[in-house]
């Protein structure tokens, strides 16, 4: 089965300073670089826009346009461009969406990613209400690891928060994922000011007795019903690392991936503690990302409105070799942190919402 080799732990606390790697592909072609000298070698694939679920800073309470059956990649499609980005390097996959698990063939997706050569860890996010369908076919189709979203553990504000009911529900999930023996399990909460701010020594608890990484998102202003402006507040990377250190004087950093700011684990704790800046941006230098749309655009950074369009490229008979020119160009388009890319996209008079996209679950979170 596979295990995840993915190299993604760096010691100790990130600085944010620009990776340096020395990195070969399978196909000796060059690795897929920007000008800034980042390797991308992670691709975050969107395979649906669909959701249950309809979490307030992510979906509106009715939904999202959806896209026709036609306009969303195929199994095929997505498998392709895996065995393309492998060939340049790309080592490690993430399935997301909208919810993955609400596509019926994400078990032969994960399934066809691990038998791609070169792909060393296949990864998904869910939200974890139909996870227990699917726990252990996933595990075996060779699933590496699982981010499982849970931002409250109290059913009334998890209502709130998704506006529909199943606090147990993902919970459960969260100890299914450890006992099929997900070699990475990993519980996302985004944490907001004034909503479950409170919960936070709750949710660092976790780890003493699960061997999870609990990781507190900052909040970002993606959602189309303006959330941000009510009396939902940000709260800082910085302001959660403080009061973790001072609910655990004293505890160690511990290895994280390249995107979490500051990961911990306290003494004696089977889990760790991890805290991504995503609003502050302050990882950007250290970005290995590429993301794919449900609908097969290439997009450069989480902040930007530039896509590349692959799935009409591919459709036009594109062979492998455009395909990588086409990522390619994306790349060496990318500006230098996410500041700067919404920056261009101003420039460029790129809007979201010109190329019908308005919530994280058409981005892929
Ligand atoms: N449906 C799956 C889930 O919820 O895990 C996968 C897609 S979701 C868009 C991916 C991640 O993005 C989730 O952990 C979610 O909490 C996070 N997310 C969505 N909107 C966000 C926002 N405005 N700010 C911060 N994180 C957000
Ligand atoms: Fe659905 Fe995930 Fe967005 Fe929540 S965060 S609405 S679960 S896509």
């Amino acid at each position: 089965m596979l295990q995840d080799e993915t190299q993604y732990d760096v010691p100790v606390k990130s600085s944010g300073s620009e990776q340096k790697s020395v990195v070969s592909t399978p196909s000796n072609l060059p690795p897929l670089q920007d000008r800034f000298g980042r390797t991308f070698d992670y691709v975050r694939i969107a395979i649906t826009e669909k959701c249950n679920l309809r979490c307030t800073y992510c979906m509106p309470e009715e939904g999202v346009a959806l896209k026709t059956k036609d306009e969303i990649l195929t199994d095929d499609e997505i498998l392709r461009l895996i065995r393309v980005l492998a060939s340049i390097g790309i080592k490690k996959v993430r399935f997301t969406g909208g919810e993955p698990l609400v596509r019926k063939e994400i078990v032969k997706l994960v399934e066809g990613a691990a038998q791609t050569p070169g792909i060393k860890g296949i990864h998904l996010t869910t939200n974890g209400i139909l996870y227990d369908r699917y726990a252990k076919d996933l595990r075996e189709a060779g699933l590496t690891g699982v981010n499982i979203s849970l931002d409250t553990m109290d059913p009334e504000r998890f209502q709130t928060i998704t506006r529909r009911a199943g606090v147990e529900t993902v919970q459960r999930a969260i100890d299914m994922a450890i006992e099929v023996g997900m070699p990475r399990v990993k519980i996302n909460v985004v944490l907001m000011r004034g909503f479950n701010e409170d919960e936070l020594y709750k949710f660092t608890e976790l780890t003493r007795e699960k061997p999870v990484t609990v990781r507190f998102i900052e909040f970002m202003p993606f959602d189309a019903h303006q959330i941000w402006e009510s009396g939902v507040h940000f709260a800082s990377a910085e302001s959660l690392v403080h009061q973790i250190e001072e609910f655990y004087p004293g505890i160690q950093n511990a290895p994280g991936t390249r995107t979490e700011h500051h990961t911990f684990q306290a003494p004696g704790y089977k889990g760790k503690i991890a805290v991504i800046p995503a609003f502050t941006r302050s990882l950007c230098g250290n970005c290995s990302r590429i993301r794919v749309t449900a609908d097969g655009s290439i997009r450069n950074c989480l902040y930007s409105d530039l896509e590349y369009n692959l799935r009409d490229a591919m459709r036009a008979g594109a062979s492998d070799d455009d395909m990588i020119a086409l990522f390619r160009k994306a790349f060496a388009e990318k500006a230098k942190d996410g500041f700067e890319s919404k920056k261009q996209s101003a420039a460029k008079k790129v809007k979201v919402s010109d190329i019908g996209r308005v919530s994280m679950t058409q981005i892929g979170g």
